[in-house]
This record gives structure tokens, sequence and C-alpha cells, in this order.
């Protein structure tokens, strides 16, 4: 298994966690067990377009890819550019596809001209309300104190472009974007930090370890640090996964939607559809929890872990595949960079 797998693995295993929770994101585990008997939900639904749907998480995920490489084309070209300016303009294209026209972002980039990414599920509204402001949020200069799990659900393609020293500051930046509270953008970071160590041959185990040590070292990190650390710990322990996952909370912020996830990664390995079902069926933010536990086994473990119905089903398969190639072919770049990324061509909305 070549990297590249690993990194198709990231955003393709993120995106089906996120579409196995999604249908499931606001019930308790008792209506999900009645919904779908005692296990859960086990396996992706499927809409009447044939697809398994994704939700803002994967949305916003490729729109953080995009916003990294098109920051990365402007370097290249010689200009000046700061990564989070041109992810925050990446963003206000996101805004863009959920109906919110009045801001008027930079139109560039290619994932505009995906009509399927022009839909809204349940977009979080701390996302929406600050990207409306139209004023980047920074964890220095922070435009609210919310610690929504937002920030951290879509920083997995920072850990995958960025070595993991610089990754984490990424992660955090790209976070802090919108959320304002440690809580909201250490997991960012912390997430971004163990995708790239992952990817770079440690165990997710390892990665969470390492992950804790770099977060302590920051304001602010008691909460995010010791959520991970209790993660690693119920993974090793006796208690079941209701129980364990009850324990760390239920992931509508931050920091436990990092820890869920950590535990249900380190816990089942690369068992996919194990660690997946764990991951969502809880009384929490299912969706957000499945793509993180998704991002870390899909950079452990690559693609062929993945179930390859699941693969099939998904909705925008062939740009995750692409937007994780993009980030794989970082030192190098493709022909075709300059008019999917570059400035003045690439969307049917100039
Ligand atoms: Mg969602």
């Amino acid at each position: 298994m070549g990297e590249r797998d690993l990194y198709r693995g990231c955003l393709l295993g993120g995106a089906i966690g996120d579409a196995l929770g999604y249908p499931i994101e606001f019930m308790s585990r008792d209506m999900i067990q009645k919904k779908y008997g005692k296990d859960g939900i086990t396996d992706l639904v499927v809409s009447k377009g044939g697809k398994a749907l994704i939700s803002d998480d994967t949305q916003m995920a490729l729109f953080t890819a995009e916003g990294i490489v098109c920051s990365e084309m402007l370097r290249r070209q010689g200009k000046v550019s700061e990564p989070s300016d041109e992810v925050f303009s990446a963003y206000g294209r996101w805004l863009f596809t959920q109906g919110e026209k009045r801001l008027k972002p930079e139109m560039k980039g290619w994932l505009l001209d995906h009509v399927d990414l022009h839909n809204k599920r349940a977009p979080g509204n701390t996302c929406l309300q600050s990207l409306l402001s139209g004023i980047k949020g920074t964890w220095q200069s922070p435009h609210n104190w919310s610690k929504g799990c937002g920030g951290v659900m879509r920083t997995a393609p920072a850990g995958l472009f960025y070595e993991k020293g610089e990754a984490f500051l990424k992660g955090v930046e790209f976070a802090a974007i919108t959320h304002g509270h440690p809580s909201g953008y250490l997991p960012g970071g912390a997430l971004a930090f163990m995708i790239a160590s992952i990817i770079s041959g440690s165990g997710i185990r390892e990665a969470a370890e390492e992950a804790i040590d770099v977060i302590e070292l920051w304001d602010g990190s008691l909460e995010t640090a010791a959520k991970l650390r209790l993660s690693i710990d119920l993974a090793d322990s006796k208690s079941n996964d209701a129980d364990a996952i009850a324990k760390i909370g239920e992931g509508w912020v931050g920091e436990e939607a990092l820890a869920i996830s950590t535990y249900c990664a380190i816990r089942y390995g690369s068992d996919f559809r194990k660690a997946l079902a764990a991951s969502v069926n809880h009384d929490g933010d299912s969706d957000s929890t499945g793509a993180i536990t998704g991002n870390l086994l899909g950079a452990r473990y690559g693609v062929e872990v993945i179930p390859d119905d699941w693969i099939d089903t998904l909705e925008l398969k062939d740009v995750l595949i692409r937007t994780a190639d993009d980030l794989y072919d970082r030192y190098i770049g493709t022909p075709d960079w300059k008019i999917r990324y570059g400035t003045g061509k690439g969307s049917v909305y100039l």
C-alpha cells in the first residue's frame, strides 16, 4: 500500500463516517436502536439518487483542502500567501453553496462547479454566523467563544499537507476562523497533527499521546488534553462502547468529538465497520464523530480497509479522491492545478 492510499483513505474514510452518521445526527442512542435495531445503524443509508449523502463536515473539509492548495498555487506564482486567508476565502465559497449570496467570496477553485456540493446538510450555526460576519477569526483575536466541533471536523486535510509541527498550528488557525474557544480550535490542531503523524508512520495511540504533549503547551488546553487522555485510557479498559463514549460526552463540542473518535479508532483499529459503527451509534453528534474516526482510520490503514460497496455509493467520491491526490502531490503539483486552483479561472460563477 502506497502513501497515496493513506491520503485517499483519510478523506474517503472521513466522508463515509460522516455519511453513516448523518441520518442519525440528532437521534439519541435509544431512538437509533428503535429505528435500526439493537446494533444501531451499521450500513450506509442510500438516498433516492442512489448515493450515501455527505454532510457539512465533509463539505467544509473539502473547502479546507481547496484553500490550502490555492495558497500553495499563489506561493508558486511568487505571491505572498497566508494559508489561513485562502482557507477563509474557501469557507466563503462554502457559505455561498449554502445559499448565502450576500457576501461576495473570491470565485476560484474547482469545488463550486460541483452541483452536489450546493446542498444544505444541517450546517452548524457557529460556522454560518461567524463566516457571515465577513471577519476571519483567529486564536489570538477570537470573535466568539464557541467550542462546537465545527472547528475540528474539517481540519484533517491540514494534516495531509503539512508536516506535523506546522500541521498543528495550521489546524488551530483553520478551526479558529469560526471557533474562538480553545476547546474549539485546539482539537482542530490536534487532529491535523495526529493525521500528519499517522501518515508518517505513527500508530493512532502514539499520535494521540504525542498530540497531548503538544496541546499542553497552549493556554486553555486542560479540557482537550484531559478528554484525549481519557479516550486512550478507556480504549484500554473493559468498558463497553456505550458506557465509554458516555463518559467522554456527546461530541457536540470539539474536545469530546476528537476524544470519542480517538477512542473508537484505537479500540477497533483496522476493523473499519466496527469502529465506525461505534463512532456513530450514541446520543451525540454522530456525523462529526463518524467523520473524524474515518479520517484517523483511513490515514492509518488506507483505502483497503474501507468496504468497496461503501466507497461505491459515496456521494462526491471522485471529488474526494482527486482532492486527496492534490494534497498528496503537494511537492510537485499536477498540470491542471493552475486551471483548478489558480486565480482568474476555474468556476462557472465567474
Ligand atoms: Mg454534519
